[in-house]
């Protein structure tokens, strides 16, 4: 089996790629490095079924694969705004050149959406049939828009050229190898924390989101693309749902730190809730969280606790 992975020197995308070989498939990695590093991927490149390109999935490319898992695309605010229109042209652009690979050479695909298509949500917790509430003209919009695109050209390529596709909607995600300075919510508590510098409290705090971890996720994309019958789209993340101002308090505990905290303005269109159905997984994929946030939220400060003192 040969597996295609966009966006391998990421945080997901790294994750994916060990978990792939460690069954014993062939990987071939495509990134640009915008967001992701080297790093992510340095243990692999001695692994000679791993095989590492720098290629932006923006411009068409000819490969043999089984399998394409298309991570490709800046995921966290902070990055995804840097060029709100080369983010587009990689969802879009992006996407319509890995489903015009996958009709050539035949390749089953999966996307990776996003929780970020239900917007704000008016429904609590989000199914899949939910449509969602997005501003198509907000800053969320080159990510939330371009993601919803994406799911609409891998059902299009299904019904139209019989492209065989996977959806699935990643709620967020965190674990080791997220970058230090992506502005995510638990990469930058975890940071200010062991720096023992304020946490940043966007809001009053109280909103919320619900975490999962990466070792959960990636075996929920990995069941979900050898999964027949079902092409989705299919919710991952974790069910139980927790405040921002609870996490901070959650990441001082574990973190032992002096920080204080300190409240800043909320970004326009932030959701105010957030929290998936996994009824869909769990009944199509049999597939549950394992890891408490807790125990996940352990590992990440580890790592970090090591990128810091490197
Ligand atoms: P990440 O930023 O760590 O990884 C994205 C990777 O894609 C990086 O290595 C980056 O360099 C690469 N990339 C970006 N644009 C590219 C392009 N045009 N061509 C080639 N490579 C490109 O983010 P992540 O958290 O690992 O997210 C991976 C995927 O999962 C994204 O598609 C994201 O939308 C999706 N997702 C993630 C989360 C989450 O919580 N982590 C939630 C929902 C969806
Ligand atoms: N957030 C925060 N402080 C930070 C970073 C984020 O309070 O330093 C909040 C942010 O406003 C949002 C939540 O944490 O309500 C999750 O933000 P993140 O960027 O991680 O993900 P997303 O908003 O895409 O779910």
């Amino acid at each position: 089996m040969i597996d295609l992975v966009t966006g391998a020197a990421g945080f997901l995308g790294s994750h994916l790629c060990d978990a792939l070989l460690a069954q014993g498939h062939e990987v071939i990695g495509l990134d640009n490095f915008f967001t992701g590093s080297k790093a992510n991927i340095r243990h692999l490149l001695g692994d000679g079924r791993f095989e590492l390109i720098r290629h932006d999935i923006i411009h068409p490319i000819l490969l043999e694969a089984d399998r394409i898992y298309n991570f490709a695309c800046p995921a966290s605010p902070l990055h995804y705004q840097f060029n709100p229109v080369k983010t587009i042209k990689t969802s879009v652009l992006g996407t319509i050149n890995m489903l015009g690979l996958a009709k050539r050479v035949k390749a089953r695909i999966l996307q990776a959406s996003t929780s970020e298509v239900y917007g704000d949500p008016e429904l609590h917790p989000q199914p899949e049939s939910y449509w969602g509430r997005v501003n198509p003209i907000g800053p969320r919009s080159c990510y939330d828009e371009g993601k919803r695109v994406a799911e609409s050209l891998l059902v299009n390529y299904q019904s139209q050229n019989g492209v065989d596709i996977r959806i699935v909607r990643i709620f967020n995600t965190y674990g080791p190898r997220m970058a230090l300075d992506d502005g995510r919510v638990v990469s930058n508590f975890i940071v200010q924390a062991l720096r023992h510098e304020p946490i940043t409290i966007f809001g009053r705090g109280e909103q919320t989101r619900s975490f999962c971890y990466v070792s959960d996720l990636i075996e929920g994309t990995m069941r979900m693309m050898e999964q027949e019958g079902t092409s989705g789209p299919l919710n991952l993340g974790n069910p139980e749902e927790i405040t921002v101002i609870e996490l901070a308090e959650q990441v001082l505990r574990l973190t032992g730190s002096r920080s204080r905290i300190e409240f800043r303005e909320l970004p326009v269109d932030d959701p105010v809730r957030r929290r998936p159905d996994i009824s869909l997984a769990r009944e199509k994929l049999g597939w549950e969280i394992k890891v408490p946030l807790a125990d996940g939220l352990r590992e990440t400060i580890a790592y970090f606790k090591k990128v810091l003192t490197a």
